[in-house]
């Protein structure tokens, strides 16, 4: 069977042009800071300096999952009351902790301070700090900063923060010869998977950003053409544009239709032909729909209700939708890029309630009468739903998980059937 015709026809008008139901309120959502948890693995070299309270070394901690490493590479710099009450110099303070760690970790290259909420309110200014901390330890270290704070932020943007803090590092990429830039954090089992398509598809040289490590940023200049990995990277296509490189439109790599379409995208910028893209594409996409259309079986029909977290909700919702026949009770996503969501918006089922933004206690209400089969949601609602009765699937989860491409599309609907099914042996 080809993927068109497993798939229900795109929608004539979609989303795209739909009311959005926008909402403000009390918002259960992580902060940016959390986004370490998976670059800190990702950048092999770098390590991320937190310039916070007690607080947030705990919840890094927690994200973490409390993982003890020899030597970490991510640490706090704890604000105490003395700080906040402006009695010490924390700039002082600030050039001590780094002087110290960067002596006894000679393999740090590159060095995240992260500003928190409690940097915030003292107004420490930590782009001030790298560039002085910068100076002193070049060329050996590199000092960045970003805010990964929670004040109106969700935790995805973190990454956000991060990958745009690294742009203006990028080296100028010298003529206009064109490369792809592959931008967001993913597995590096999945980086190889999509070089090895791209490979197949002609389209290369293709670079990573984030790459493995710090010494190894990709050039950019007006040849890059740059295509999205993940939707929640806003203010870093913003730098990336700011330095001449252009962005390919494409739905995201989720499933075999979203995956499809995105190296679709990029094939055609460099002028593959159709047959040769379909030639690529055919046996990894065929492996993948067979694999899914074993887990489609459990999850066709059952309702999904997505609370505004990670904003991979509107992708992910596409993927459930039309590749595994789920019901999408309500779509609720912390902000709507339309220009970057644009794709997959067209092929959402018309009529599908989206919302953006977050009134938690009018959002459990709706939860509650509509009774879906599963609600994705953060942490901290999960444990309240499930008390209810209600089956749920933590956000932050797939975002830890490798679930782009053809290879992981039949994990992805795995996440969503195994919750379904040990609900079901639980009711038995
Ligand atoms: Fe809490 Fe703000 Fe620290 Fe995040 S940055 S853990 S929201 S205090």
């Amino acid at each position: 069977m080809s993927a068109a015709a497993a798939l229900p026809a795109v929608p004539a008008h979609g989303c795209g042009d739909a009311p959005v139901l926008r909402e403000r309120g009390q918002r259960e959502v992580f902060c940016g800071l959390t986004g370490i948890v998976w670059l800190h693995r990702k950048i092999q070299d770098a390590f991320f300096l937190v310039v916070g309270s007690r607080t947030c070394a705990h919840l890094l901690q927690s994200a973490a999952g409390v993982m003890i490493f020899a030597e970490p590479r991510f640490a706090t710099a704890i604000i105490d009351e003395r700080d906040l009450a402006g009695l010490a110099d924390c700039n002082d303070e600030l050039d001590r902790v780094v002087t110290r760690l960067i002596e006894r970790r000679p393999d740090i290259k590159l060095l995240f301070l992260v500003g928190s909420c409690p940097s915030e309110v003292i107004k420490l200014d930590l782009s001030r700090a790298a560039q002085r901390l910068s100076r002193r330890f070049s060329p050996g270290v590199r000092v960045l900063n970003y805010s990964g704070s929670g004040i109106e932020t969700t935790f995805t943007q973190g990454e956000d923060a991060c990958l745009a803090a690294l742009v203006p590092e990028m080296p100028a990429e010298p003529g206009t010869a064109r490369s792809l830039l592959v931008v967001g954090a993913l597995a590096e089992v999945v980086e190889d998977q999509f070089l090895r398509l791209f490979a197949a598809l002609g389209v290369g040289p293709v670079r990573f950003l984030p790459s493995r490590r710090a010494a190894e940023l990709p050039p950019i200049g007006p040849g890059t053409r740059y295509i999205l990995a993940q939707p929640f990277l806003g203010d870093t296509a913003r730098a990336l544009d700011a330095r001449g490189a252009t962005r390919i439109a494409a739905p995201f790599p989720l499933g075999v239709e979203g995956t499809t379409a995105w190296l679709t995208a990029a094939a055609e910028v460099w002028g593959t032909p159709a047959g040769r893209i379909a030639d690529a594409i055919a046996p990894a996409a065929t492996r993948a729909r067979a694999a899914l259309g074993r887990i489609r079986e459990r999850l066709s029909g059952k309702s999904v209700f997505f609370f505004p977290d990670s904003q991979l909700e509107i992708p992910l919702a596409r993927f459930l939708s039309r590749e595994l026949g789920m019901r999408l009770a309500e779509v609720g996503t912390p902000y709507l890029h339309k220009q970057h969501l644009a794709e997959e918006l067209a092929m959402l089922p018309e009529g599908t309630l989206l919302s953006e933004g977050q009134h938690v206690e009018r959002q459990l209400d709706r939860c509650r009468a509509e009774k879906p089969d599963i609600a994705v949601c953060g942490l901290g609602l999960a444990n309240p739903l499930e008390a209810e009765g209600m089956t749920t699937k933590w956000s932050i989860e797939l975002v830890f998980t490798p679930i782009q491409g053809f290879d992981q599309a039949a994990d992805l609907a795995e996440l969503f059937a195994r919750p379904l099914v040990r609900r079901a042996k639980l009711m038995v």
